[in-house]
């Protein structure tokens, strides 16, 4: 969905009764000429897991660390539960748990002395900092790695170490730069459960290239490319947008005479043939309902088909369409 300026402000004040918990308005982010982020407007409130996808550089990580404090903007703001990051940077970080990329950059601790390392600065002490601690160790299943250093550590456990770090003081408001990059698909499913978990009552940022995470953790998409944002919707809502909304598929031998055919059809725009799965797509025109046309046609040309399938439409088709058209634009503003 294509958002403008008027459209975002009037979902702020649609969702008054539940307030932003992450909010960034106008956001930019400066480096000589080029707009690595400008003018964004985000906001995430509780129950929402939002999915910050875009190409490499969209600006995904500079939006990310900007928010989390590590980065001062050039203008424009951003706010935790309530408070300016630039303005209240402690109340800020307080509320909030960041993932960012990579790893821990404490090499040389073993992994029990860099969390209760982690668990001193967020303030963690006595019983209910180590209750805390030993929660975080249970839930990312840490214990096999308590005492082996961060440096020997593998991808997975790093990210893992990293997570339990950001989750440690329990925050509202939640950051996590490709929470799942370098872990195996187990691994991948536990923390989709985790997020899904913790989702209900906070406020959370996942980004990742891996489309399929957002279907299985995001409740809300934006769409960066070149620095601005280009598209924001629920997952439904953005499906709704690409070609494949209402399409029909099936595989089957299907002759071209039957093809031809439905490719004449006055509803249908275009029909497809994936050449290595043998699978048929036909597209309907803009809003029309092809379903029972095309079945009716195949039945009575004795068409044998499997795998059936009205298809919600594509995120990737989306993704691909609105960041192709934000790559002819100029970056600088
Ligand atoms: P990726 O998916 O590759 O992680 P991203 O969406 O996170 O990309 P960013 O890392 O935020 O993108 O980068 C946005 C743009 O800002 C890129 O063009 C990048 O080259 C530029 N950029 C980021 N940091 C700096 C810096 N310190 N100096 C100059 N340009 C920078």
């Amino acid at each position: 969905m294509r958002v403008s300026r008027a459209r975002l402000l009037k979902f702020t004040h649609d969702d008054a009764r539940n307030p932003a918990m992450i909010e960034t308005e106008r956001l930019c982010k400066r480096y000589g000429a080029i707009d690595a982020v400008a003018d964004l407007d985000l906001r995430v409130a509780p129950g929402q897991v939002l999915a910050l996808l875009g190409p490499n550089g969209a600006g995904k990580t500079t939006t990310m660390r900007m928010i989390a404090g590590f980065l001062l903007p050039s203008s424009g703001s951003a706010r935790v539960c309530g408070h300016d990051v630039v303005r209240e940077p402690m109340a800020a970080r307080r509320a909030l748990g960041y993932l960012p990329e990579g790893a821990p950059s404490y090499d040389e601790l073993s992994v029990a002395e860099f969390l209760a390392f982690a668990a001193r600065v967020r303030g963690l002490g006595g019983v209910a900092g180590s209750r805390r601690m030993d929660e975080m160790i249970e839930r990312l299943q840490l214990q096999p790695v308590l005492a082996q250093t961060i440096e020997t550590l593998s991808k997975g456990y790093r990210r893992r170490v990293c997570l339990a770090q950001a989750l440690l003081h329990d925050p509202p408001a939640l950051i996590l730069d490709e929470p799942t990059d370098g872990l195996d698909p187990n691994q991948q499913r536990e923390v989709h459960a985790l997020i899904r978990g913790m989702a209900r009552d906070r406020a959370i940022i996942v980004s990742t290239h891996a489309l399929d995470e957002v279907r299985a953790v995001c409740n809300r998409v934006a769409i960066l490319a070149g620095g601005r944002l280009r598209a924001q919707g629920s997952p439904a809502e953005l499906e709704r947008q690409s070609r494949y909304h209402h399409a029909v598929s099936f595989r089957a031998p299907a002759s071209a005479l039957a093809r031809e055919m439905l490719a004449r059809m006055p509803e249908v725009d275009a029909v497809e043939v994936d050449p290595v799965d043998a699978r048929v797509t036909v597209f309907p025109r803009e809003g029309r309902d092809i379903f029972g046309a095309v079945v009716r046609l195949l039945e009575e040309q004795h068409v044998r088909i499997d795998e059936l399938q009205l298809e919600r439409g594509r995120l990737e088709d989306v993704f691909r369409r609105v960041t192709e058209e934000a790559a002819d634009l100029p970056r600088a503003a």
